[in-house]
């Protein structure tokens, strides 16, 4: 029987429980609530996450793959001077996340991904996936635009052969899922490389080091050329990353995870 719809919410509580006797694999979207330039809605993010999600899960027909409640929120505090963005403090956010993964493993699912949107996770989600799977939890997770990887090459014409912010890539995922959320007109190319105080980013960069960027007060916004994006590329995007998550998905779901020890307790 093929799914009603992939998303957790939507179904009902027996549909739930005839997906878990199924073996379903269960995605969860993580993005974030921040500032995304002028051009681009707040829920960019997540709004990416699940959409990589939901095409991948309806890629999927010889099992089910639920969708869980998009987790809107992320920690962007570097992003907080500037209006719209909405943070949780790291403890709020990983506890959060804990709770979910928690709760859906309570319900008997084994194979849980993380599906992030958003650069500022990308450590906290890294360190919250170690604590589950050592603890007993086992988790996979990654940021969508890993999924992508070298591909951007092929598909994006600016500098920037990535995500960086409120950028081309993510401009272009934005006007194939809503174009009529986007205003090209305010689109700017920018390169932010601002730090919390005024110092010279080769110094960091010859060593090797990183320093946590910030958006400051009236900044773009935006770190990239958001003025290439197109649907077309967008739509591109999409589906590289869609099918690469549903291979992975169908091979993840082989993975005998009944009986996971736990190395230490959290
Ligand atoms: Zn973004």
């Amino acid at each position: 029987m093929p799914l009603r719809s992939v998303f957790w919410q939507k179904l009902r509580r027996p549909e739930i429980a005839a997906a878990r006797d199924a073996g379903a694999v269960v995605l969860i979207p993580v993005g974030s609530t921040e500032q995304h330039g002028a051009h681009l809605p707040v829920d960019m993010d997540i709004a990416a996450a699940t959409a990589v999600c939901v095409r991948a899960a309806e890629q999927v027909t010889e099992f089910p793959v639920l969708v869980a409640p998009p987790i809107w929120s992320g920690y962007s505090p570097h992003h907080m001077e500037n209006p719209g963005t909405i943070t949780l403090r790291h403890e709020t956010f990983t506890a959060l996340l804990t709770d979910v993964v928690d709760s859906i493993m309570h319900h008997g699912f084994r194979h849980l991904i993380l599906i992030n949107g958003h650069g500022g996770n990308v450590g906290h989600l890294a360190a919250l996936a170690n604590k589950l799977t050592t603890s007993g939890r086992p988790i996979a997770q990654t940021s969508w635009w890993n999924l992508v990887g070298d591909d951007f090459r092929e598909i994006l014409e600016g500098m920037l052969k990535g995500v960086g912010h409120a950028c081309e890539a993510e401009t272009s995922c934005y006007l194939a899922l809503d174009p009529t959320g986007v205003d090209m007109n305010l689109a700017v190319q920018h390169e932010e490389a601002s730090y919390i105080v005024p110092a010279d980013e080769a110094i960091f960069r010859a060593a090797g080091m990183d320093f946590p960027a910030v958006f400051r007060a009236g900044s773009p916004g935006v770190h990239g050329d958001p003025t290439r994006a197109t649907a077309e590329k967008g739509e591109r995007i999409l589906a590289i990353a869609a099918s690469r998550l549903a291979a992975f998905i169908r091979a993840y779901r082989q993975i005998d995870l009944s009986q996971v020890p736990a190395l230490f307790p959290e």
